[in-house]
């Protein structure tokens, strides 16, 4: 059974595109996709030895070698020009997703729509987009097991779509961090995230005003109290 979280991924993923999840781990997310005929073939990419066994197995498992590819290799380096129309990149923080975009900048004109689940560093992965021509259509964010993620998905910014940052009543800098699309849509989920942010800021507060001395502890503190006001004044 896939997770909520892979399944909103997948419903971004559009009927009949051919795909490639890079860091596939197991391959669940390529697996549904074909065995549920919404993609005719797909990528798993993995550079470490232990997941992309297990995303061979999965794959045997299901019978769906002829489908998925399982590719060995770091990044968008498992996939040939123009192969696949849609990446997905899941489950691992945003200054990761963004090092494998732009390490791997030269595999995406022919790609059509970024599907990007951060799981930390969210604002990474948006100031990449914005300064490598693509726009964001489409946020959503949800909680599963106790945790909220975010998914962020793009495509190559035209004239005919909407710049996701123009018209917003707050800067380009916190949109990176709270997302322009989520942020118009105000998901109790978002207000609850920023509420858990806040909190782990408190704590650290606390700690450190047992913990430190008095120089340091003032500096570190001064700063947490300006991410602290920031969460408060949004
Ligand atoms: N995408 C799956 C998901 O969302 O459930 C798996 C996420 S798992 C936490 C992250 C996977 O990314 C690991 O299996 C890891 O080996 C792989 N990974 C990390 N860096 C990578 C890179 N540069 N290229 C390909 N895979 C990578």
């Amino acid at each position: 059974v896939l997770s909520n979280r892979l399944k909103t991924i997948a419903s971004f993923v559009p009927k009949g595109k051919k795909i490639a999840d890079i860091g596939s781990d197991h391959a669940l997310l390529p697996s549904y996709l074909v065995y549920n005929h919404i993609v005719p073939f797909a990528i798993a990419g993995e550079v470490n030895d232990g997941p992309l066994q297990a995303a061979k197995r999965q794959v045997q498992l299901y019978q769906l070698e002829d489908q998925i590819s399982v590719r060995k290799g770091n990044g968008l380096e498992v996939i040939h020009p123009k192969e696949v129309d849609v990446i997905t990149i899941a489950g691992m923080g945003g200054a990761l997703i963004g090092q494998i975009l732009e390490d791997g900048k030269e595999k995406l004109s022919s790609i059509e729509r970024l599907i990007l689940q951060p799981n930390v560093g969210e604002e990474l992965v948006r100031k990449w987009l914005d300064k490598n021509q693509w726009f964001i259509v489409n946020e959503t964010i949800l909680e599963e097991n106790e945790k909220i993620y975010e998914i962020i998905i793009a495509e190559p910014k035209n004239n005919q779509r909407q710049n996701p940052y123009q018209g917003l009543d707050i800067t380009k800098e916190e949109l990176y961090r709270l997302g322009p699309i989520l942020w118009q849509k105000r998901s109790p989920i978002l207000l609850k995230k920023w509420q858990r942010e806040l909190q782990k800021v408190d704590y650290v507060i606390k700690q450190l005003e047992r913990a430190m001395n008095e120089n340091e502890k003032t500096k570190k503190i001064e700063e947490l109290m300006v991410e602290r006001n920031w969460i408060l004044g949004v």
